[in-house]
């Protein structure tokens, strides 16, 4: 279990506040990761037009082993890119690209970057420090309090609300509980 610096949570739900608040939602609204990922200048791109990845590559990547790879960061000249597995389902893609937004909100140096074949292309590494503090940013991002609470409150299922966030029902159960926005609603109805 990674323990974060002093703050680095609290730090995480203000920013999930901020970026909503900068995107004309509301605090318990969901955030789509697309339209976070726009407004912080990365580009999710198609795996079939990054240049450089290899016909093999791809192969390897989204058929022959379809599930071992779930989003890589790819630094394309000057920008950074993102390409997500699209074979996953929806909100696993989703709680993958909030994840590499995390890393560039954060302003995560790779602690390592592979170069590919071509040399124009490379691909982020991270350490596991800076994959905890995504993680955690991330999970912050798609369920703030303000949503767990009105997902709480509203009575609506974690399946109905797990698409309605786009996020997996664990990571739903899992901000539920890290948060302690169950034990707090369980205290109310007592
Ligand atoms: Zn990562």
């Amino acid at each position: 279990m990674t323990t974060f610096r002093r703050g680095f949570k609290s730090w995480c739900e203000t920013t999930a506040l901020q970026f909503r608040t900068a995107l004309g939602l509301k605090a318990p609204d969901p955030l789509p990761a697309e339209r976070l990922a726009a407004h912080i200048g990365l580009r999710v791109v198609d795996i079939g037009l990054i240049p450089g990845l290899r016909a093999e590559a791809l192969q390897q990547l989204t058929v022959a082993d379809p599930t071992s790879w779930s989003a890589v960061m790819l630094t394309l000249g000057d920008s950074k890119v993102v390409v997500v597995n699209p074979s996953h389902s929806d909100g696993r893609q989703s709680n993958d690209l909030m994840h590499e937004c995390a890393h560039v909100v954060l302003n995560h140096a790779p602690s390592k970057a592979l170069r590919a074949a071509t040399g124009a292309l490379m691909l982020s590494a991270y350490d596991k420090r800076q994959e905890a503090e995504a993680d955690w940013l991330a999970a912050a991002l798609l369920l703030p309090r303000a949503a767990l609470l009105r997902i709480v409150q509203s009575g609506v299922s974690s399946e109905e609300a797990a698409c309605q966030y786009r996020t997996s029902q664990v990571l739903l159960r899992m901000r539920l509980n890290q948060t302690g926005v169950n034990l707090q609603m369980r205290r109310r109805v007592a």
